[in-house]
């Protein structure tokens, strides 16, 4: 055992801390004692103490990496190849400020107030259209309009997981999902990185573990770029209706794609009814629009309206009027095929930048669609002190371990193409390269 000696100072003042925030009641004539409860009547600040007051939570590991990564972001030449987003050079604000000046005399005033909580029925109506060309039919009442899909990630995670539960996801995979489902209390279960789907594992976890819920990215996912093939796909399907288990199919980028068309949805397939699919408009438009949705089961979107009336009552209605002009003009479809050369072009000059100075550094697959190249360091150089290195010159990445829930691969990162055109590319690659360079002599 370790032993301290604490000078009398330090625990009379610790002491008095305690008191302070209501932690230590003296008995008179018996002693002072130290209560694991907070005790209004013995605390002598007169401030609320909220800390004693919020129940407990979990925190994730890479909170604090997160917010140092945000602060790092207001550096005035900063390249950040860390956000997963949209180039904002190219938001259609002139677009939505001209059909919001072309149409708002049309507009009934009524659909400024209230909505249904399913969301604004002209948008339900586009959005099932849509997804009909894409191979997922579906009744607008299977569908709800949500705030982004980070509200559906939630909710879908609200109405299924109590806290003991397994969900099963893929690893690596999306933070923000990690996140929520820790912060509900589940035990998360990883798939281990393949190249192809771990079928059997998956069996394994569900025969022994009966996991609620997969979640995943089957096309391009978010970080490593993968997709998911059709006869994959369709294995899944059968094994999830076989065990009965529900699938969260997250869908944000499946319209990026930069050669084929990638696979049909999981959702296209699903004829169990156990498939929840999501997808969102912060990709394909912008982020601020706030806009996503959710196609599943009638018995499952009962419940999220129920949940959804509790967090927001409704998204929206004026981004939803906006957009439902906006695919219905015909300006959705024009700038995917603008975007998807926009990108193509940025994904090429990247992986050719990172070919041409860091090929035997680093390892990674040409993504096909989506943001997002996964590099993997040859070199024993850790990507938490790459990132340090890197800030220093202006440019960030994500490091690996902010995708796995548990400890994963050491040595990985993330980078994201779509957010800086190519001059600024190159630049960031080889601020990338300075700081590798650093580290390998260091
Ligand atoms: N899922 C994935 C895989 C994502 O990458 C993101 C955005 N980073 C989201 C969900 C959340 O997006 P939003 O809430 O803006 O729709």
């Amino acid at each position: 055992a370790l032993l301290f000696e604490v000078s009398r100072t330090t625990a009379i003042n610790a002491y008095r801390h305690l008191e302070k925030d209501g932690y230590v009641s003296i008995k008179n004539g018996s002693g002072t004692y130290v209560s694991d409860r907070y005790s209004f009547e013995s605390s002598t600040n007169t401030e609320i103490p909220w800390p004693q007051l919020l129940k407990p939570y979990i925190q994730s590991s890479m909170a604090s990496l997160m917010s140092e990564l945000m602060v790092s972001n207001v550096l005035e030449d900063k390249i950040s190849l860390d956000a997963g987003m949209p180039d904002p050079d190219y938001y259609p604000v002139d677009i939505f400020s001209k059909l919001h000046r072309d149409y708002s005399a049309e507009l009934d005033p009524r659909d400024f107030g209230h909505i249904p909580i399913h969301g604004y029925e002209p948008l339900r109506h586009t959005i099932t259209q849509m997804l009909a060309s894409e191979g997922i039919r579906c009744h607008a009442d299977e569908v709800v309009i949500l705030s982004g899909s980070q509200q559906g990630l939630y909710l879908t995670a609200r109405v299924l997981i109590e806290p003991g539960d397994y969900v099963v996801i893929q690893a690596p995979t999306y933070l923000g999902a990690i996140q929520v489902f820790q912060s509900l209390g589940a035990r998360v279960l990883s798939l281990p990185q393949r190249e192809d789907f771990p079928l059997e594992i998956l069996e394994d976890y569900l025969a022994r573990y009966r996991p609620k819920l997969l979640y995943c990215i089957p096309t391009f996912r978010n970080p490593d770029g993968t997709v998911m093939n059709t006869g994959e796909r369709k294995k899944l399907i059968q094994l999830a209706a076989r065990y009965r288990l529900a699938i969260l199919e997250d869908d944000p980028y499946s319209n990026y794609y930069y050669e084929d068309t990638p696979p049909a949805s999981l959702k296209s397939l699903d004829d169990y009814g156990g498939v929840v699919y999501l997808s969102t408009f912060s990709k394909i438009l912008m982020p601020g629009l706030r806009l996503g949705y959710m196609v599943a089961h009638p018995s499952l979107i009962n419940r999220i309206i129920l949940e959804k009336q509790y967090v927001d009552l409704h998204s929206n209605n004026i981004s939803q009027w906006l957009l439902d002009l906006f695919i219905k003009d015909g300006y959705l479809a024009n700038h995917l095929i603008k975007m998807r050369g926009i990108y193509r072009n940025r994904r090429n000059v990247m992986v050719d930048a990172l070919n041409l100075g860091l090929k035997s550094k680093l390892s990674f697959q040409i993504p096909q669609g989506g943001f997002y190249v996964w590099c993997k360091i040859n070199e024993n150089i850790s990507p938490k002190k790459l990132l340090q290195e890197a800030l220093k010159m202006g440019v960030s990445f994500v490091p690996g371990e902010a995708f796995y829930a548990a400890a994963g691969e050491e040595y990985e990162f993330r980078l994201c193409f779509s957010r800086h055109n190519e001059k600024i590319i190159l630049e960031g690659i080889s601020r990338l390269e300075k700081a590798i360079g650093k580290l390998r002599k260091g």
